[in-house]
């Protein structure tokens, strides 16, 4: 097993060196719903998590396990979990630590998903999320009370595309004993949470991670950072006795096995009850992704900062969205977070509102017009019609999303044929 800190080298070795059985090179797709136990006493001691093994698909699988290693080896973090969906991710990481009558301080700036989860489905659970402006990193505190169990945020939202003030809100958050979840999806090795605070990183995986558009899947990876038992009034959920696993306290029970009391207790508990399991396939398909990650995310900003930079010389459009065309505040947080590459996302705004944006996603030959990020291939979509037209015009506004705005998803072709494509939409536009 390789012991470099490279991400080229981990995306390739970390956490597997070949099958025990065949010594196939490639991680095989484990296709198996359960694993024979090799006595009685081995299948007492894996159920009582006297030791960490195979017992059932649903909970863990040796292709997910391959994948979880390595991803927890890129992000610096001690552990990880493959979850069905980016959705099932971002759910487990509140639901882990908060429960009915409990509170989430969570940013503005949020993925439509992400938004309806927290404002609706965890609200029906009793679960309140409070969300407040990252421009102002006091804002977390300031909605923090008693009942506060989590904070939750993305590293570069959309449409924004203005990095998150991480270490600041870490920062907040570790004084009341309050740990800082980030949503990294956009924004893969180009910049590592944990490096500045925060004590756990999901993924939707389905972005960047799978990178060809062909599985939907998630992550969780503990940075195995946060000391769960400094506050034990604050994280109940860790600290008093779970009565679905034998009055389990979570923070003390798994200790010979490391700092991983919180993606422990997600895989035992939630995955167990709720099932939103990673199909062994999906995991080998993730791990083909991420072997190339290295070299997709520095190309993928490549692409998108040569765009950005066409489309600010355009008569036509009236605003340019990158982090590298940010000014003030946002800039600063640009340079501060992303100095590595600013990611494969542009958005702009067309003076010609929603007409003009119809008409350009109408003209494009090479773009594919899709409700996803983070594939190889270049992609588009006019928000205002379509993933933002359930929203009334102001609720639109309030997310960032006005009737002319445009939002691109960079992808890995030559520059010259992407550049070639918006050039040609961008005039039909404006006919
Ligand atoms: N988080 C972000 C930032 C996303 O963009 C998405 C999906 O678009 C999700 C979470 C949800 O992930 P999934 O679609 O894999 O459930």
């Amino acid at each position: 097993m390789t012991t470099s800190k490279h991400p080229e080298t981990l995306a390739l070795h970390a956490g597997w060196r070949r099958d025990s059985a065949t010594n196939a090179v490639a991680v095989p797709i484990y296709q198996t719903t359960s694993y024979q136990f090799d006595s009685a006493e081995h299948a007492a001691n894996l159920f009582g998590l006297k030791e960490l093994g195979n017992i059932y698909t649903r909970i863990m699988n040796p292709t997910q396990d391959a994948l979880e290693q390595r991803l927890a080896a890129l992000e610096g973090g001690v552990a990880a979990l493959g979850l069905a969906s980016g959705q099932a991710a971002s759910a487990f990481c509140v639901q882990n630590l908060a429960r009915a009558g409990d509170n989430v301080v969570a940013s503005t700036d949020l993925y439509g998903g992400t938004w309806n989860l927290f404002a609706n489905t965890l609200k029906d659970q009793g679960i309140e999320v409070r969300f407040v402006d990252p421009e102002n990193p006091e804002a977390f505190a300031n909605a923090t009370d008693d009942k506060t169990r989590v904070y939750y945020a993305e590293t570069l939202p959309n449409p924004k595309l203005i990095p998150f003030p991480i270490a600041e809100v870490a920062a907040i958050g570790r004084k009341f004993g309050i740990p800082l979840v980030m949503d990294n999806t956009a924004a893969p090795l180009l910049v590592r949470p944990f490096d500045h605070g925060a004590a756990v990183v999901m993924y939707s995986t389905t972005k960047y991670i799978g990178g060809h558009g062909t599985s939907i899947g998630g992550a969780v990876i503990d940075g195995g950072n946060f000391d769960w038992e400094a506050n034990p009034a604050r994280q109940p959920a860790m600290n008093t006795p779970d009565p679905s696993y034998h009055g389990a306290v979570w923070s003390q029970a798994v200790k010979p096995l490391g700092p991983i009391a919180y993606i422990l207790k997600m895989r035992v508990t939630l995955l167990r009850d709720l099932g939103a399991a990673m199909a062994p396939f999906n995991a080998f398909l993730f791990l083909q992704g991420l072997e190339t990650l290295p070299l997709r995310m520095r190309e993928h900003s490549k692409n998108a900062r040569a765009v950005a930079d066409f489309l600010s010389g355009r008569k036509d459009v009236t605003r340019v969205i990158h982090p590298a065309h940010h000014k003030g505040w946002a800039a600063e947080r640009s340079a501060q977070y992303m100095p590595k590459g600013q990611g494969g996302l542009v958005g702009f705004e067309l003076a010609g509102g929603t007409e003009a944006g119809r008409k350009f996603i109408n003209a494009l030959k090479l773009f594919y017009h899709v409700a996803n990020i983070g594939d190889a291939r270049s992609l588009a979509i006019h928000p205002a019609s379509t993933t933002h037209s359930q929203l009334t015009e102001s609720e639109q506004a309030s997310t960032g999303v006005t009737p002319g705005y445009v939002r691109l998803s960079i992808g890995l072709e030559h520059i010259d044929d992407i550049l070639g494509d918006l050039s040609q939409a961008l005039d039909a536009a404006s006919r």
